[in-house]
């Protein structure tokens, strides 16, 4: 709870241009992704990692909760105020601190915006590796608190792979700095990676030192048209059998395909089309077609209807644009979209999508799933009408069902969107109790007081 002592110190140590409690303002952080808002007391935007020291130690000296926001497109209530909070956003942590292309590394503050990473890691003939579909202006804050990935997960991997070290601050204030600039380091134990995937509940990030990569000289695209999800999901197992790791290997079911027809990227699709598969791969101009070969090779199969490659590049921007753009497309369908980010061995994918289409039509429910499937991660998406009860009760029914069977496959909950408040009644199918007391006892030596984003990642 803030009070008007509390809010009349943030004003001494941020200014009074870095602190509103006004109605709109206020109303403005109230949600992120998820259908919910909750009206935050006050907001913050510190500038410096000294701002952001200086708030926590009020913080904590006041009692008052602080929920730490990049750009509020968190899909699972990680941005949404705690009831009596304070946000914290990042967006005015801008800077650049170091750019070493020699070293293959950038330093930048919490709220650089990811896209803008790559751009200038590109500049010097680099890439940033981790590409959510929000890139175009989700912070890096974010992403490292979430340890979001994107497509090139399958061959680059997560957030997590691309951190060096990270400066921080905890509940109480202490001001942390965690692993290395070097690409080995073995001092100490691994806080950084422990942070990464804390989703704010640990410490305020305010600095990453991030790893970068040489940017790839060539990409290839290769689409692939198939009768039936099984089909297509039977060809990615055997993709990631093979030696050639794509940087790409994306799935659309038969209703994800039907979201993106507006935007004419289905168009020219082998007729009896019931799911497609984006598959990518990257290298040097002389390697990509030998790989591209390859993987059409493990691709052939029953069920492929057409195998497409030699796309000119706005065909392939096309196709991106309107995979990026499915999360927000299937609310054409019905007006809330419960979005899951199950993971399950790949092996399992294609009787996990066949046991989701059951579900979805014992239940009378449409259910879109799409995703990285070379990860084995699935968007699954249940479109339900949230003035319905009927149709909530059925929706959460069938939610049981789907966490429990990935359980049962050998999965976990979430590949990238994280617990936050969406999520959190499920973490105990998952994670043991003895475990979830040692993550306790973790969050307590790093937020005494349990300020830090109250009421996320842990079960109530
Ligand atoms: C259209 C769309 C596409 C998406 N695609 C992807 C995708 O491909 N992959 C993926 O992983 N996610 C995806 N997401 C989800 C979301 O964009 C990511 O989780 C992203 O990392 C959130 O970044 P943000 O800056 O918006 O963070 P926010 O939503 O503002 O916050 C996310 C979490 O991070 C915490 N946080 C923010 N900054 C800090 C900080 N400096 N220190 C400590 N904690 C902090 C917040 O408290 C919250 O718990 C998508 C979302 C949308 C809307």
């Amino acid at each position: 709870m803030l009070t008007a002592n509390a809010l009349s110190d943030f004003r001494l140590a941020l200014g009074e241009d870095r602190v509103f409690a006004d109605e709109d303002a206020r109303a403005c952080y109230a949600s992120d992704e998820t259908p919910r808002s909750v009206v935050p007391d006050a907001v913050l935007f510190p500038v410096s990692h000294e701002h952001v020291v200086a708030l926590a130690r009020l913080a904590h000296q006041h009692g008052v909760a602080l929920t730490p926001r990049g750009a509020g497109s968190g899909n699972v209530g990680g941005a949404l105020p705690a009831p009596g909070s304070v946000v914290v956003s990042f967006e005015c942590m801008r800077r650049v601190i170091e750019f070493d292309p020699d070293n293959r590394l950038i330093v930048v503050e919490a709220g650089v915006v990811t896209e803008d990473i790559d751009r200038l890691a590109r500049s010097a003939g680099l890439f940033y590796p981790p590409d959510p579909g929000s890139g175009a202006y989700s912070r890096i804050g974010g992403n490292l608190a979430m340890n979001a990935a994107g497509p090139r997960a399958v061959k680059y991997g997560v957030t997590r792979d691309w951190v060096l070290g990270l400066r921080a601050v905890t509940g109480d204030g202490a001001e942390i700095r965690t692993g290395c600039r070097t690409t080995k380091g073995v001092t100490g134990l691994d806080l950084t990676r422990l942070l990464v995937g804390s989703e704010g509940t640990l410490a305020l990030i305010t600095e990453a030192t991030l790893k970068l990569a040489p940017a790839p000289e060539a990409i290839a695209t290769l689409r692939l048209c198939f009768d039936s999800a099984a089909h297509a999901l039977d060809a990615v197992s055997r993709i990631m059998r093979q030696s050639v790791v794509p940087c790409a290997l994306e799935f659309m079911d038969e209703r994800a395909i039907d979201a993106i027809r507006p935007t004419g990227a289905a168009d020219d699709l082998a007729p009896g089309t019931r799911a497609l598969l984006m598959v990518e791969a990257d290298g040097s101009s002389a390697d990509v077609p030998r790989q591209i070969e390859a993987l059409q090779r493990a691709l052939e199969g029953p069920g492929l209807l057409e195998a497409r490659s030699g796309f000119a590049r706005d065909e392939i921007t096309r196709l991106w644009t309107a995979r990026k753009s499915l999360s927000h497309a299937v609310k054409r369908i019905a007006p809330l979209k419960i979005n899951e980010d199950v993971v399950v061995p790949v092996t399992r994918l294609s009787g996990f999508v066949e046991f989701i289409d059951t579900t979805a039509e014992a239940l009378h429910l449409p259910i879109v799933s799409f995703g990285h499937a070379g990860n084995g991660n699935l968007h699954v998406n249940l479109m339900v009408h949230p003035d319905d009860p009927d149709e909530m009760t059925r929706a959460h029914a069938a939610l049981d069902a789907i966490m429990s069977r990935v359980l049962e496959l050998g999965g976990t909950l979430s590949g990238e969107h994280g617990i936050g408040t969406e999520k959190r009644r499920f973490v105990p199918l998952e994670i043991t109790p003895p475990t979830l007391a040692l993550m306790r006892a973790i969050k307590q030596q790093f937020d005494p007081r349990g300020l830090l984003n109250p009421g996320k990642l842990f079960p109530e």
